[in-house]
C-alpha cells in the first residue's frame, strides 16, 4: 500500500453528491483519481445494499419495486464510472492505470454478482411473466424484456450446477482469450521482417527507413526491422519495389501465430468449443446465436442473407482488379502474386485517379469545418444551436465546451470537443457521454467527442486531413444520437442500442462531409478564403472506389469466417484449424489465393480475445442502414429540416426504447435495401 492508498479521502469527495454545474458537468478542477477510485469502490457497495432492498422487499414483484427500481439504482457508481472511464481514455496517468487494474476485476465480479443473483432474477422474471397484464406502456415493457434478456444471457436461469459450470466456462475462457491476445501480440512481434541490406528498401521514404531503423535498434539489432500491422494487409508492401522482400512481409503477416511457440490455432478451436458449450448451456444453438439473440440482425438467417447477397459481387469485382493489376505486373514481367496486390494496386491509384490528398488541407481548418461545416449541418438538419461556454471547465485545458438548445431556445444539453492528440490519450476517435438522457432521472445529455488531431505549431491553424474531417462528422454523429435522446429510462438512452446499429446513426451523418451545399459552407482555403474547387473533391471520391472489391472480399472472407468459427457444435471434432479456416472460406465461396481474408484465425483478434465473436459482421450490417438511409435523404430532397426531424424524432431521440429495426422501417418506410451500398462500393 502506498501513501495515497491509506490516506482518507476528503469527506467532500465531489463525486458523492451530483455535480452543482449546468446539466450535471462533472467539477473536473476538483476530482482527483483518488475520488474517483474512493467513489468507485463507494458506489459498487451502495449498488449492492440498493439490490440486497430490492431482493429483500415483503412486497410482490411489480415493475416500479423491481424493474425501475434497478434503473434508479447505481447513481453514484455510474456517476464515478462516466467520469474515470473519460479520464482514463482521454488523459490516464500511471496512477489511473493502476486504479484501472485494481477495479477492473471488482468490477466484473460486481457485475456478475448481480446477473447470476437468483432471488433477483426471480423477482424480474415475474415481473416479465405478468408484463403485458400490469398496464405498463410500450417502453416500460421492452425495458421488462430487455433486463429479462440481459439475465438470460448471463445464465441467471441456470440451476446451481448451471451456474458452476458456467463460471467454470468464464473463467477459462477469459484465460484462453487473453493467451490467444498475448499469443497475436508476442508472435507479431516475433514476425517483424529483419533487413540488413538497405537496398531492399528502395520505395520507402527517408521518414520510414529511418523508423526501420530504429525498431532495429530498438531490439538490438543491426540494419533494418519492419514491424507488422494487425490486419492480413501490409501497408508498406504498396511501396516496396523488391519483390522477394514483399514475399517475405506477405509471408510473416499471414503465418502469425500459426507455428510454434505462439501457435493460436489450438486456442481458437478450443476457445470456439467452449464458447458452443457456453451456447448449450444458455438454451442456444450455437454461440453465433446466442450472439444474435441480443442484436438487430438476431438470427444467423438474416446475417447469411445480408452476406451472401455481397458475395458474388465483391468476388467478381475482386476478380476485375485482379485482372488489371496482372496486366500491370505483366509489364514487370511478374506473375502477380498476393505480396504484389498492393503494390500494383497503388500503380493504378497514381496512373489513374492522380490525386493529391495533402493538397486539400489549407480548405479544412477544424473550427471552420467544425462551426460553419458540422454544427452548420445539425443547425438545418435539426435545429440544433451551439454556444461556447468558456466559463465551463473540461478536464484539459483542450478541452471546449458548447451549450446545446433546440431551435425553440429550449435547453438541450453540453457538447464537449476535444480534437488533439497528447501523451495520457488513447488513439483513434471516439464519442463517449457524462451524463446520459433519462426522464425518469430527470436528466440531460453531456457528451463528448474525442479526436487525435495532430497538434499545429503555435499560432498556426489546425488543418484536416478529408479523412479526418470525415472522422470529425462521424463522431458528431455518435454525439447528436446522445443529445437528440428522449426516453424514460437510462438503459434505452441515446446510443444504448446494439452494436450493429450504434454506428449507423454516425455513418449517416458523414453524408453532409461533402453534401455541396455544407461544403461550400465550409470548407474555404485557410488564407485565401477561395472556396475548395468542386472537381477536387469528386477526384478524391473517385479514387475512393479502386480497390473497393479487394477491401469489401477480404472484409467478407473475416466475417464468414468469424461466423463459421461461432457456428460449431461442443463436440465438434476439429484437429486442424487451418483446414477448417480453408474449408469455411471455400464452402462460403469467398476462398482466394490472392485475397486472404483480412484476419486469419491465428491472428484474429476481435473475435477470439476482443468483443467481436459472431459479430464482426456489424460493421456492414450498420452500413448497409447507413447507405440506405443516404438514399431516404436524397429522395426527399436532402438537408432539410423536415427530414431532419423524421430522423430525430423517429430514430435519434427512441435511443433503445423501441426495436431498432422499427425504427429504422419507421424512417425508411420499409426493410433495408442493400443496393445502395452495393453501389457505393462498386459493386454492381
Ligand atoms: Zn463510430
Amino acid at each position: 500500500m502506498n501513501a495515497a492508498d491509506a490516506a482518507p479521502v476528503t469527506a467532500d469527495n465531489p463525486l458523492f453528491r451530483p455535480s452543482p454545474l449546468p446539466f450535471g458537468l462533472p467539477s473536473f478542477g476538483e476530482i482527483t483519481p483518488e475520488h474517483c477510485r474512493e467513489a468507485l469502490l463507494a458506489g459498487m457497495a451502495e449498488q449492492r445494499a440498493e439490490v440486497a432492498a430490492i431482493v429483500g422487499s415483503e412486497e410482490p414483484p411489480g415493475f416500479e419495486n423491481t424493474v425501475a427500481a434497478m434503473e434508479r439504482s447505481g447513481r453514484l457508481l455510474v456517476r464515478a464510472w462516466s467520469v474515470f472511464g473519460n479520464l482514463t481514455s482521454s488523459v490516464s496517468s500511471p496512477r489511473l492505470r493502476e486504479i484501472e487494474r485494481e477495479i477492473a476485476p471488482l468490477s466484473a465480479a460486481h457485475s456478475d454478482a448481480l446477473r447470476l443473483d437468483p432471488a433477483l432474477f426471480a423477482r424480474i422474471d415475474a415481473v416479465h411473466e405478468a408484463r403485458h397484464e400490469l398496464g405498463l406502456d410500450a417502453e416500460q415493457v421492452r425495458l421488462v424484456e430487455r433486463y429479462h434478456l440481459d439475465f438470460r444471457l448471463s445464465g441467471a436461469q441456470l440451476d446451481e450446477a448451471g451456474r458452476a459450470r458456467l463460471t467454470e466456462l468464464n473463467q477459462e475462457l477469459s484465460g484462453l482469450t487473453t493467451t490467444f491476445g498475448q499469443n497475436v501480440q508476442l508472435a507479431m512481434e516475433a514476425a517483424a521482417v529483419h533487413v540488413t541490406d538497405v537496398e531492399e528498401l528502395a520505395g520507402l521514404s527517408g521518414e520510414e527507413v529511418a523508423a526501420a531503423r530504429t525498431a532495429a535498434a530498438d531490439r538490438d539489432l543491426e540494419g533494418w526491422l519492419l514491424p507488422l500491422l494487425l490486419p492480413t494487409r501490409q501497408p508498406l508492401l504498396a511501396k516496396l519495389r523488391d519483390r522477394e522482400l514483399r514475399r517475405r512481409v506477405h509471408e510473416a503477416s499471414v503465418g502469425r501465430a500459426s507455428s510454434g511457440e505462439h501457435d493460436n490455432g489450438p486456442v481458437a478451436v478450443r476457445i470456439a468449443l467452449l464458447r458452443a458449450e457456453r451456447a448449450r448451456l444458455l438454451g442456444f444453438d450455437t454461440h453465433a446465436d446466442l450472439v444474435l439473440a441480443d442484436q438487430t440482425a438476431r438470427t444467423t438467417e438474416a446475417v447469411d442473407a445480408m452476406l451472401a447477397s455481397m458475395v458474388p459481387a465483391s468476388v467478381a469485382n475482386a476478380e476485375a482488379e485482379a485482372a488489371v493489376l496482372t496486366e500491370v505486373a505483366a509489364r514487370d514481367g511478374v506473375e502477380l502474386a498476393p505480396w504484389d496486390w498492393a503494390f500494383y494496386s497503388e500503380q493504378v491509384r497514381a496512373e489513374r485517379y492522380a490525386v493529391d490528398t495533402g493538397a486539400l488541407r489549407p480548405y479544412f481548418e477544424l473550427d471552420r469545418v467544425l462551426v460553419d461545416g458540422v454544427f452548420h449541418a445539425a443547425g438545418l438538419l435539426y435545429g440544433f444551436r451551439f454556444t461556447p461556454r468558456p466559463d465551463l471547465p473540461g478536464y484539459h485545458p483542450d478541452v471546449r465546451v458548447w451549450e446545446v438548445t433546440d431551435a425553440d431556445g429550449s435547453a438541450v444539453g453540453l457538447y464537449l470537443g476535444d480534437y488533439f492528440a497528447r501523451e495520457g490519450k488513447r488513439g483513434g476517435a471516439w464519442m463517449n457521454s457524462f451524463v446520459t438522457q433519462s426522464r425518469l432521472l430527470g436528466t440531460s445529455p453531456v457528451v463528448v467527442n474525442n479526436l487525435n488531431v495532430s497538434r499545429p505549431p503555435e499560432g498556426t491553424p489546425a488543418l484536416l486531413t478529408l479523412d479526418e474531417v470525415d472522422t470529425l462528422f462521424h463522431e458528431f454523429g455518435h454525439a447528436l444520437h446522445g443529445l437528440s435522446s428522449a426516453v424514460t429510462y437510462p438503459r434505452f438512452a441515446g446510443t444504448s442500442v446494439p452494436r450493429d446499429f450504434v454506428e449507423f446513426p454516425s455513418q449517416v451523418n458523414e453524408m453532409w462531409a461533402t453534401w455541396p451545399e455544407v461544403l461550400a459552407h465550409y470548407a474555404r482555403h485557410v488564407e485565401t478564403g477561395e472556396p475548395i474547387p468542386a472537381s477536387a473533391v469528386e477526384a478524391v471520391e473517385a479514387a475512393r472506389l479502386w480497390g473497393e472489391g479487394f477491401a469489401t472480399l477480404e472484409y467478407l472472407a473475416a466475417t464468414l469466417l468469424d461466423q463459421a468459427w461461432h457456428r460449431v457444435a461442443p463436440d465438434a471434432e476439429i484437429d486442424d484449424p487451418v483446414a477448417f479456416e480453408r474449408a469455411a472460406l471455400e464452402q462460403a465461396g469467398v476462398a482466394s489465393d490472392l485475397v486472404p481474408p483480412r484476419y486469419r484465425t491465428t491472428y484474429f483478434n476481435h473475435v477470439f480475445a476482443g468483443g467481436y465473436s459472431a459479430g464482426y459482421y456489424s460493421y456492414i450490417w450498420s452500413e448497409v442502414l447507413d447507405a440506405d438511409t443516404v438514399e431516404w435523404f436524397k429522395e426527399n430532397g436532402g438537408l432539410t429540416r423536415a427530414n431532419g426531424d423524421a430522423f430525430r424524432e423517429k430514430l435519434l431521440a427512441v435511443g433503445g426504447s423501441i426495436d431498432p429495426m422499427d425504427a429504422f422501417r419507421a424512417v425508411r418506410g420499409r426493410d433495408a435495401d442493400p443496393t445502395p451500398l452495393l453501389e457505393r462500393r462498386g459493386l454492381r
